[in-house]
């Protein structure tokens, strides 16, 4: 296997699966089908979905060693408008198997919205007498169906691969290895900083210089409860009896938008984490995902100029309760108690960076985060 990336129409793959690991996996599952048959009395049908499981069919019938027959089907799987779920066009089942054990020979199983659906259709619609599933290869990770696949070559993680089959829109199946696509990794930025040090104002511009999703847990929640997801409505119930919305959910809102939003390099997350619980959280979101923590930024200002600035806007605002004293004291204290070790935390990681913007206008501050974000790289 060549160690060069690939090139199909505009993605990139790196080499993934070697020829060598492939035809191992075929050999264990054809090892595995022949002890099932071996010595079966009847003949049964090896059903080829074309077109990726062409190369893996023709690879596994040369190591069955029972009386079978080969027939192949073609389909075309899309969702229905309605919540009937998968609708299947077949579009030839080139032999019938009417009263016929069937193996089904599929080359990648994902959902399994496509496998579970033809199952079904052989037996109900077909009158298949036993139907097994046999894929090359399978993603645990994203397959949630009830059914038990029957015979499985490898076990892969959710990531789009091309090669031995598989194809990027019509093109790759060719190749001899599999390549998965190469992908720049996310960034995860944190900005933070004090209650007053600028979050809000500078995000903007460095989510649009660095094509990131600016997340504000807080602007997430208000998303959230408007348009009335289910956890919009715990949230809600939460805020309405005046509690504090838990760790859990703001971290599920978190999970769903990196689920959700395309198109980024990345995120800037905002008022998240506010705790150590929540770093070493997000660090299991991010761990999962196979990813980690790019960078925290840091806005640093000191105890007096967050008074002033929480004040001034309080002011602006209209927002008598944030002028008061004693609520600004609270605030800087449960930045001090709470969030504050967050600095030792990532320092430790080497992800701290921060920048001082006590003195300054909105303006020269802004020149300087973006001249550490040019910095951290
Ligand atoms: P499922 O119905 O299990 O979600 O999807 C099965 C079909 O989706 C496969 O037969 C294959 O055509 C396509 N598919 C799923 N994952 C991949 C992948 O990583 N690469 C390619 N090329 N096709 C895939």
């Amino acid at each position: 296997m060549k160690d060069e990336k690939i090139k199909l129409l505009d993605k990139t793959f790196k080499p993934y699966i070697r020829h060598q690991r492939i035809m191992d996996a075929i050999d264990g599952v054809a090892r595995e089908i022949n002890a099932d048959f071996h010595g079966c009395q009847d003949i049964p049908v090896i059903l080829c979905v074309l077109n990726g499981s062409i190369p893996f069919t023709g690879e596994l019938l040369q190591r069955l060693d029972f009386p079978c027959q080969l027939i192949s089907i073609k389909l075309s799987s899309y969702q229905g408008t309605q919540s009937t779920g998968t609708v299947l066009n077949v579009m030839g089942l080139t032999s019938s198997v009417r009263g016929r054990r069937v193996i089904i020979c599929e080359d990648i199983v994902d959902t399994g919205n496509t496998i579970v659906a033809l199952k079904e259709m052989l037996i109900d619609k077909e009158g298949a007498a036993e139907v097994r599933i046999c894929t090359m290869l399978l993603k645990p990770d994203v397959y949630d169906k009830p059914v038990k696949l029957d015979y499985v070559g490898l076990e892969i993680p959710n990531a789009f691969i091309v090669g031995f089959g598989l194809d990027y829109n019509e093109l790759g199946r060719n190749i001899r290895d599999i390549y998965v696509l190469d992908e720049q990794p996310m960034k995860y930025y944190i900005l933070f900083g004090p209650p007053g040090a600028g979050k809000g104002t500078h995000a903007g511009a460095l989510a649009q210089k660095y094509n990131l999703k600016h997340i504000s847990t807080g602007e997430l929640l208000r998303a959230e409860i408007a348009a009335g997801t289910e956890l919009g409505k715990q949230a809600k119930t939460l805020i309405d009896a005046g509690s504090l919305v838990p760790d859990s959910v703001v971290e599920g809102m978190i999970e769903t938008a990196f689920d959700t939003i395309k198109g980024v390099d990345g995120f800037l997350l905002d008022g998240f984490p506010r705790n150590l619980a929540q770093a070493a959280d997000l660090d299991k979101i991010l761990e999962k995902r196979g990813e980690s923590v790019t960078a925290v930024v840091g806005l640093m200002i000191d105890d007096e100029t967050i008074r002033q600035r929480i004040k001034g806007r309080a002011i602006i605002e209209g927002r008598a309760d944030d002028a008061s004293d004693e609520t600004v004291s609270n605030r800087i204290r449960t930045y001090h108690s709470q969030t504050e070790p967050l600095i030792g935390y990532y320092k430790a990681a080497g992800k701290y960076w921060d920048v001082d913007v006590d003195a300054g206008t909105i303006e020269e501050n802004r020149e300087r985060v973006l001249a550490l974000m040019e910095k951290i790289g």
